[in-house]
């Protein structure tokens, strides 16, 4: 309604479908992230557990400031701004009002907390965060660098096919850090999960890629320490 009582939107309304439903259930878990660990955290509501999945909005300077979101029951858009466009200070109150109008509603309806409607057009697989493709138990969640499992959504027949590439096993020799080689005493020797990567600069992965040399340590003519029942020739 407009202030003078006038009714501005109805309920009767002709619905038009745009998207897949699987579409639509892909891009609604990619917006509940942006609730749950990006820039939309500010809205969730501090005493109901609700699904809410949403995204926030700016324009240059801040002049303006939106957060457009939903739960399984509603959907509401906050914007914010002067009505001579300049900048705001204050970036996240757009984001409280959306909070707790929403909470409110919920609230008041005592709505119960269900998770968004997922069509049978939507399955889940596991799958590497590394590579994108599936995961092979063993490899991706024995990672050195900490596993790298997760489960995602997908449309039917969208799923990745091949398994994970670039996940290897190998034996290196703790002396060295290197490729275990034959010469290598077997309690140095302990089997890792690396990875396969070429770098042109350091990275977060460096350290848990693939070692290209073998053990510079020990070779032919190691003396190796052992109890001196064994005689080791010349
Ligand atoms: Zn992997
Ligand atoms: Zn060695």
């Amino acid at each position: 309604m407009d202030h003078d009582g006038k009714l501005l939107l109805g309920k009767e309304t002709t619905t038009t479908q745009v998207m897949k439903p699987s579409t639509a259930f892909l891009l609604t878990n990619a917006m509940e992230d942006v609730v749950k660990i990006g820039t939309g955290t500010a809205v969730r509501f501090p005493n109901l557990s609700m699904p809410i999945a949403g995204k926030t909005g700016t324009t240059s300077d801040d002049n303006d400031l939106w957060f457009s979101g939903y739960t399984p029951y509603y959907t509401a858009t906050i914007w914010t701004g002067y009505d001579n466009n300049r900048s705001q200070s204050d970036k996240s109150y757009h984001k409280i009002i959306w909070r707790d109008v929403m909470e409110q509603i919920h609230k008041d309806q005592k709505l119960e907390s269900v998770p968004f409607t997922k069509p049978d057009s939507i399955v889940s697989a596991q799958i590497c965060t590394k590579s994108g493709k599936l995961a092979v138990e063993g490899l991706c969640d024995e990672y050195i660098g900490g596993s790298t499992v997760a489960t995602e959504y997908f449309a039917k027949g969208t799923v990745p096919t091949e398994k994970c590439d670039i996940h290897v096993k190998v034996s290196v020799c703790e002396d060295s850090g290197l490729i275990a080689n034959q010469y290598c005493p077997p309690s140095t020797v302990t089997e890792k999960v690396f990875l396969i990567k070429d770098e042109t600069e350091k990275t977060y992965d460096t350290p848990n890629i693939l070692p290209k040399d073998t053990c510079d340590v020990h070779s032919a003519g190691t003396v190796l320490p052992s109890p001196g029942t064994i005689n080791w020739g010349q």
